[in-house]
């Protein structure tokens, strides 16, 4: 406990997130929860933008100058109408950045932000004949359960070794294994997939034939971090190149608070999930969240796909899809621009080629 009195107090939790507890008046809630979702930036800017008009914004309301003492508020019970009463359309929480989300909603022009009811499946996850913890019809079941209508299990390639990677033998295992469960699980649907390895040299870790036995290829570096940007850049590239790639996974390699990503031309990178039509990946995982939001937001304004997943290592772990989709919202991304918003129908064809 940092502070406490009647009207605020500050904890710090366990993991070292500080979180700071107000108590406002319900006439007040509106302008209260705007001031402490927005950024500094964008509260600076939000207030510039009422003193233009004559108004004065605090955590209380919207004022007219020298009324913010005695006078009451222009607006200040719900976030939408203080926005509104400063000509703009509510802004998401994710947006309150000063990242050119206020001229968006003075012009009417915001995104319409992704959301989590909008998933329709998850296109990577990891079952217990890899480095997962359960098995292929738990994992179908749970994801079957959050109500989705279809999951990838894509287990590692071969050379992950200390993932115990499929070899050709137990690819055709698990593809029995998952041909059963689809038979009882008909019309939900588990892929067959993979997360193959990027080598170092850059060669995916599958030959054509094997890769060709999978309906999911999602591409990941996992190995030699350190090499320098330019054979990293082409070392990615040249797996979008491939036809069975589908996606980029994690792409940037970073691992939050304990790794950078590594040394990359992302710029490249997203120029070229355009040009080869491969989707980067907004990767769930909490130590992840890999594409960042800014990355998400560049690939949003090249006209880059995206696709949102969990990278689950066990059932409860589907449920990181919340992150990558919040990630993805954070970069403005919309509906249309994430691939695993797609009914499963239109998804079989999408994957048949990289349409
Ligand atoms: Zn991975
Ligand atoms: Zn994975």
């Amino acid at each position: 406990m940092l502070a406490h009195g009647d009207t605020k107090s500050s904890v710090v939790v366990e993991r070292g997130l500080q979180i700071d507890l107000r108590v406002v008046t319900p006439g007040q809630y509106g302008a209260a929860l705007m001031y402490f979702t927005g950024s500094k930036d964008h509260n600076v800017r939000m207030r510039g933008i009422a003193l233009k008009r004559k108004l004065l914004l605090n955590e209380y309301g919207l004022f007219r100058v020298g009324e913010e003492k005695d006078g009451a508020p222009i607006a200040s019970r719900t976030e939408e109408e203080v926005f509104a009463a400063l000509g703009m359309d509510w802004i998401p929480p994710e947006l309150r950045e000063d990242r050119g989300e206020i001229d968006a909603a003075m012009a009417h022009a915001l995104p319409d932000l992704v959301e989590m009811s909008d998933v329709r499946g998850d296109l990577h996850a990891h079952t217990s004949w890899t480095d997962g913890r359960d098995s292929v019809a738990e994992m179908a079941e749970r994801a079957r359960a959050k109500g989705y209508e279809y999951v990838a299990l894509t287990d590692h390639s071969i050379g992950l070794g200390m993932t115990h990677g499929l070899d050709p033998a137990r690819i055709a295992a698990r593809t029995k294994e998952i041909d059963a469960v689809n038979r009882k699980m008909a019309p939900f649907r588990v892929f067959i997939g993979s997360e193959t390895d990027i080598r170092s040299n850059g060669k995916l870790d599958y030959d054509d034939a094997t890769l060709g036995l999978f309906e999911v290829v999602t591409a990941s570096v996992h190995s030699s971090f350190a090499q320098p940007r330019e054979a990293q850049t082409k070392r990615i590239i040249g797996a979008m190149e491939h036809p069975r790639v589908n996606a980029i996974s994690h792409p940037t390699g970073c691992l939050l608070e304990k790794r950078d990503a590594y040394d990359v031309d992302l710029e490249a990178v997203i120029a070229a999930a355009v040009r080869t039509k491969t989707r980067l990946e907004v990767n769930g995982g909490p130590e992840r969240l890999d594409l960042s939001d800014v990355a998400v937001r560049r690939a949003m304004e090249v006209g880059a796909m995206l696709v949102c997943n969990s990278d689950a290592h066990a059932i409860e772990e589907l449920d990181q899809m919340e992150y990558a989709v919040a990630t993805a919202r954070r970069g403005w991304a919309t509906k249309d621009r994430v691939q695993n918003t797609m009914p499963l129908a239109a998804l079989i064809e999408h994957l048949k080629g990289k349409g």
